[in-house]
């Protein structure tokens, strides 16, 4: 049974890069605090696996988005820990009808309609994205499928309004040491226990209960910093949840987004050295675009990403069939005789983790505020925090990051120990 011998003034519920930002200001603030975390490691969607492959990888979190804006960027500097320093120019070659090509104008529709969304977005329009697509154009499942990686939604639940409120600097760096290995050594020292689920959040005049699976604990405050999908479905119930944050849960749902991963004896893309190529077959519509990162950091590693109903649905059909859908593409691609020279395959499973069960969150058309309800505390002691509560980076690590460290400094002076502006300060 998990028992505190005392309660302590903030209980921080999961250990994702929300949880541990927040963590962190708390420890640096002096107050005490507990972070509990229902899965049996920390990191939540920051997972960086080096055993499955035997070779590391990250199944959720990799690239350091709007990287000059991105504060786990200056931590990591900080801490020596690895990434690529400058952006790689983009080099994108699509494999369609049977050979390799760098047809610039047809990239140009899908970079166009990507740029399209967001600006329209930024001009006050909140419509779906699949409005600024054509679907007459041959690339419009290229277009399509980037849109569902952005925003692990399909083109039609995507509002441009939220699109366009990210803000993107355009500069991306992927992580090498691993973007959850740099999470999990900034939760180093953090008084954090594991496999505790909180079920039920209460808040009372003077305190909040927050009842797990194994007991009770009280705080004067609490920071809920689990993924949306788990408050949106009831999972974790937060008790007289105000009506227009309740609705705000269903107007940001978290969309879908898999990796499948596969390693191989050696380097078998030698002439390939890119971050991504596509594979895509217009006139066969049911081979369905990829993109594959090969040899990322050298490592002998093919990764390729879906989204939205497709990776949801793939998901659910299992394992087998993602790896042999991947594979036939690489296949496909640059012959068969890769099979040979396969070691072992794995893929992600976001969409069916009961503690996760999604991607990211992405506002529904027409609904491209919704997330600002987020930001409001609950009856003066629950804070929410994650990617989802977010304004202009969300959907991201860096983004759930600094909604841990809002979080902590309103807990702060909700305890009443007013040293909230040195949290909110902070260079953490
Ligand atoms: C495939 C994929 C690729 C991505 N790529 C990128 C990228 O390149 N760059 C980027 O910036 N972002 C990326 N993201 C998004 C990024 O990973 C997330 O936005 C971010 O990690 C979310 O952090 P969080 O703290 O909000 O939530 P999480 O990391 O999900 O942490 C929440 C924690 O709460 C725990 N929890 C759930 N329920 C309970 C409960 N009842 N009690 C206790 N604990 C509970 C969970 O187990 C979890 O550990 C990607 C996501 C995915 C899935």
């Amino acid at each position: 049974m998990f028992q505190y011998s005392t309660n302590p003034d903030v209980v921080v519920i999961g250990a994702g890069a929300a949880g541990i930002g927040a963590g962190r200001a708390l420890a640096k603030a002096g107050i005490s605090f507990h972070i509990i975390e229902a899965k049996d490691r920390i990191g939540g969607r920051s997972f960086s696996d080096s055993t499955s492959l035997g070779h590391l990888w990250d199944q959720g979190c990799h690239w350091f988005h709007s990287a000059d804006k991105n504060i786990l960027r200056k931590l990591a500097e900080e801490i020596g820990h690895k990434f690529l320093s400058r952006q790689r120019t983009a080099v994108m070659t699509t494999f369609m009808n049977g050979a390799w090509r760098g047809d610039r104008l047809r990239e140009d529709y899908v970079w166009g309609v990507l740029g399209a969304v967001a600006a329209a977005g930024r001009q006050g329009k909140d419509v779906p994205a699949s409005t600024l697509l054509d679907p007459k154009h041959p690339w419009c499942p290229m277009a399509r499928h980037w849109l569902s990686l952005m925003y692990s939604a399909e083109p039609e639940d995507i509002s441009t309004l939220d699109a366009g409120n990210y803000e993107d600097t355009g500069i991306n760096l992927a992580v090498e040491d691993g973007y959850g290995a740099l999470i999990a050594r900034l939760a180093a020292g953090l008084p954090i226990t594991t496999r505790v689920a909180a079920r039920k959040v209460t808040a009372r005049s003077q305190d909040v209960l927050v009842e797990t699976d194994q007991g009770t604990i009280t705080a004067k405050a609490v920071i809920v910093a689990v993924p949306a999908r788990m408050i949106e479905t009831g999972r974790l119930k937060i008790d007289d949840l105000p009506a227009d944050i309740s609705q705000a849960f269903a107007d940001v749902p978290m969309g879908y987004y898999e990796k499948i991963a596969i390693a191989f004896d050696g380097k078998v893309f030698d002439d390939f050295y890119m971050p991504y190529a596509n594979i895509f077959d217009p006139v066969a519509p049911a081979t369905h675009p990829l993109n594959f990162e090969l040899h990322p950091f050298g490592r002998p590693l093919a990764i390729t990403h879906i989204a939205g109903h497709f990776a949801r649905d793939m998901e659910r059909e299992g394992e087998p069939g993602m790896i042999d859908f991947a594979l036939s593409a690489l296949v496909r691609a640059f012959g068969s005789d890769l099979r040979k020279r396969i070691k072992k395959a794995t893929t992600t499973h976001w969409s069916s983790d009961v503690f996760i069960k999604g991607a990211y969150s992405c506002a529904k058309p027409g609904r491209g505020d919704a997330r600002r309800a987020f930001a409001a505390p609950i009856r003066g002691r629950i804070f929410l925090a994650g990617e989802h509560v977010h304004q202009t980076f969300q959907a991201t690590a860096h983004g759930a990051f600094e909604t841990g460290l809002r979080a902590a400094a309103s807990a702060i002076s909700a305890v009443g120990h007013g040293a909230a502006s040195e949290a909110q300060t902070l260079p953490v």
